[in-house]
């Protein structure tokens, strides 16, 4: 059936207030705007940052929305004007777009494009949402909304990827993957030899370690509260793992303890104001270099000293992994085509649409690295 300039009924799940429950419920999609691509999600994995997004009453979304952000699909149709992706393509969703026109798009090293913002609203370029549920319109949600069978996204939030790449792997490119692994490659350019250190061992953290491994640093010391994180990060790359717990002193203690002077490179990839400071501070102190992946909840404030950065150490952020997001979200997938990383220690989980409430259970009790789930 042609469903081309139709409204859409299909399966979502819904968020109608924080602290709910997702709900399952048969909502509208209406046909993409102008600039718009209308999206079949076929697999989608829940990140780290959705679980924020559900545990913080204050996360400053819309309600009711449709989260989801690391999705991919077949294009269903695309609105007016729209030149890089046709019905069929199979496509990756991108929270952060690249328009390609902006200050950070035109700068070689930027890739936070200024069109991100405009998801805080929750609603398209128009200012309407292309969803609606039991007669209410539904917030999208991180310019992408992939928690649901069809959505609706810019076309600048959208790359084709390699017709046989298997959806149900390369969703995981859409975020935690290319967050973490960009974080080393791109953002901190980890070299040779070098010794890193990285905080939070979940799906993120865990593509940090496979891109530190990539540069051929030579130490890669995870760090996290789970033990039961520790088999895992081994398996892609650590050299060793420690628990904060384990130790009386404080962890950048042991840290300095382990390497003699601190490490080269350090990650965090947790969204804790406390653990960001004390991955700053285990960094060598001349040349460190700390970068802070995790989600820090707007508002928060660090502690930190002053003293740590009059040495040379330094401190810097990173968003989607440093890559320019159309441009190499598709090379990505290639590179995967060609096996230069395995994403499938990486997925423990997967389940269908239906079942995301016990998706949520099983990374709200550690037990989850990645569960994808399948529309
Ligand atoms: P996750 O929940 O799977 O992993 C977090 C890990 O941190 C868990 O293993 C947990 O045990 C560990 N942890 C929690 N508190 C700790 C502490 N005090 N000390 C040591 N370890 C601790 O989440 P994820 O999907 O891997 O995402 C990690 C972070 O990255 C989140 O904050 C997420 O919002 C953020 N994120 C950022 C970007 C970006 O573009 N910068 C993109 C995606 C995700
Ligand atoms: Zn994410």
């Amino acid at each position: 059936m042609n469903t081309t300039g139709k409204v859409i009924r299909c399966r979502a799940a819904t968020h109608w207030k924080p602290g709910a429950p997702l709900a399952i419920e048969e909502i509208e999609v209406a046909p993409p705007k102008a600039k718009e691509v209308r999206i079949k999600i076929m697999a989608t994995g829940l990140c780290g940052t959705e679980m924020k997004m559900l545990a913080n009453p204050n996360s400053h979304n819309n309600y009711p929305i449709i989260l989801g952000h690391e999705g991919a699909g077949i294009v269903e149709s695309v609105g007016e004007g729209v030149s890089t992706v046709k019905t069929g393509d199979k496509v990756i969703t991108l929270f952060l777009p690249q328009c390609g026109e902006c200050a950070s798009c035109l700068n070689p090293g930027g890739n936070f494009c200024v069109q991100f913002k405009q998801s805080k609203t929750g609603l398209m370029s128009d200012g309407t949402s292309r969803f609606t549920c039991k007669g209410k319109p539904v917030y999208h949600f991180g310019n992408t909304s992939t928690f649901s069978e069809y959505t609706v996204i810019k076309e600048i939030s959208v790359t084709k990827i390699d017709a046989v790449a298997p959806l149900e792997k390369v969703c995981l490119i859409s975020c935690g993957f290319s967050t973490g692994y960009g974080a080393a490659i791109t953002t901190a350019k980890v070299t040779p030899g070098s010794s890193c250190a990285v905080f939070g061992l979940g799906g993120v953290g865990l593509s940090v370690i496979m891109g530190c491994k990539a540069a051929g640093a030579a130490r890669i010391i995870g760090v996290d509260v789970n033990k039961d994180k520790f088999e895992k990060a081994k398996e892609v790359g650590a050299t060793e793992c420690i628990n904060p717990q384990d130790f009386e002193k404080p962890i950048q203690e042991v840290l300095f303890d382990m390497t003699g002077a601190g490490v080269e490179f350090c990650f965090e990839a947790i969204g804790n104001p406390a653990t960001v400071a004390a991955a700053l501070a285990s960094c060598h102190e001349s040349h460190g270099v700390c970068v802070i992946v995790g989600l820090l909840a707007a508002g928060t404030q660090l502690n930190i000293s002053g003293w740590l950065f009059f040495s040379g150490r330094s401190l810097k952020g990173s968003v989607f992994g440093g890559w320019k997001s159309r441009e190499n979200v598709s090379k990505l997938v290639s590179d995967y085509m060609a096996k230069k990383f395995n994403l499938d220690p990486l997925i423990t989980h997967t389940l269908n649409l239906d079942k995301i409430n016990e998706a949520v259970e099983l990374m709200k009790t550690g037990k989850c690295i990645r569960c994808v789930l399948l529309l």
